[in-house]
């Protein structure tokens, strides 16, 4: 391996006699290349098993959106699930973001390629007649309160045409722990709760996250060291919203005291635990205009499409 991702030059692997190239501060471990990518998938298997996300038979649509984590969830996923009765197939949301999604598209297309995974497109432009770009244009919104209710809409639809058992996403612990302290400075307990659901509701496939015990950097280094992607580019709109600056608090946070991400997520699941018998989770209904699960009669996506005057979605 000719490059070190993040530990000093002549640190020998903790399990070999190899050049390591990370150091994991927290677990105090050093890696060479071959003994984090065990590391890596051993961690991820771990979290499908303890959790029981998959089962044999099972249809997994994995949401693909050609970024480092979904790039290393397809990659990871299609080999520790080899041999195994589980059939895969990528699914790509197109928000229409201009000069971002359409490398992101291509880099989704070549890894589903790559591993011969069964590839679908879903665009906001198809499903709802605008895209990204198109809605947010000259309107005083965060585009992300967009873009998360059309993708999750779209995602949903997509993997019930596909009949899909699961939607796996490529989610980590910088996300997850930036959804806890999100939630906790917004005080919003009801959307904490609903981010550890106890139940299967009706017409919402379940959604799994492999890599959620995963730190983004590690995901970053498991595609370099599988040479699987080689740039990152941000979203235009990410800067735009308050996770942004609850993303920069807990790098700075992490970087101090190592092991702060993987804390604030095991400390909000020991709340939920707890809480679980306490919340009463909310049965979802049918939205009145197109079918997808909903709190009050009309989803969000519809309620949204209202407000840009277009017409009704098909059910
Ligand atoms: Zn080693
Ligand atoms: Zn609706």
């Amino acid at each position: 391996m000719d490059f070190i991702f993040e530990c000093e030059v002549n640190m020998k692997c903790s399990s070999c006699d190899r050049q390591a190239i990370i150091t994991r501060k927290q677990a105090g471990v050093s890696l060479c290349s071959e003994h984090f990518i065990d590391y890596f998938e051993r961690t991820v298997y771990e979290t499908i098993a303890s959790t029981r996300m998959i089962e044999e038979h099972d249809r997994i649509a994995v949401a693909v959106s050609g970024g480092k984590d979904s790039t290393a969830l397809l990659f990871s996923l299609h080999k520790i699930l080899k041999g195994r009765d589980v059939k895969m197939v990528a699914i790509t949301v197109d928000e229409g973001i201009r000069g971002y999604r359409d490398d992101t598209i291509r880099a989704a297309r070549d890894i589903a390629g790559k591993l011969n995974v069964e590839h679908h497109i879903v665009s906001f432009r198809e499903e709802y007649g605008y895209s990204l770009d198109q809605m947010v244009i000259g309107k005083n919104v965060a585009p992300c309160t967009f873009c998360g209710v059309f993708r999750k809409h779209a995602l949903n639809r997509a993997a019930k045409r596909l009949g899909a058992d699961e939607v796996a996403t490529g989610h980590n612990l910088d996300d997850e722990a930036q959804t806890v302290m999100m939630n906790y400075l917004k005080g919003d307990y009801e959307r904490l709760m609903r981010f550890r659901p106890s139940r299967i509701q009706k017409g919402l496939v379940p959604r799994i996250k492999p890599l959620r015990a995963m730190p983004e950097k590690e995901i970053a280094l498991y595609c370099m060291v599988n040479g699987i992607f080689a740039e990152s580019r941000e979203c235009p709109y990410a800067d735009l919203s308050l996770r942004a600056d609850v993303r920069d608090m807990m790098n700075a946070l992490e970087s101090q005291f190592p092991g702060t991400k993987q804390s604030t997520v095991l400390g909000f699941e020991e709340i939920a635990k707890r809480e679980r018998g306490m919340w009463t989770q909310m049965d979802l209904e049918e939205c009145r205009v197109c079918g997808e699960p909903c709190v009050n009669g009309r989803c969000k996506a519809c309620e949204l499409l209202e407000q840009l005057g277009a017409v009704a979605l098909p059910g």
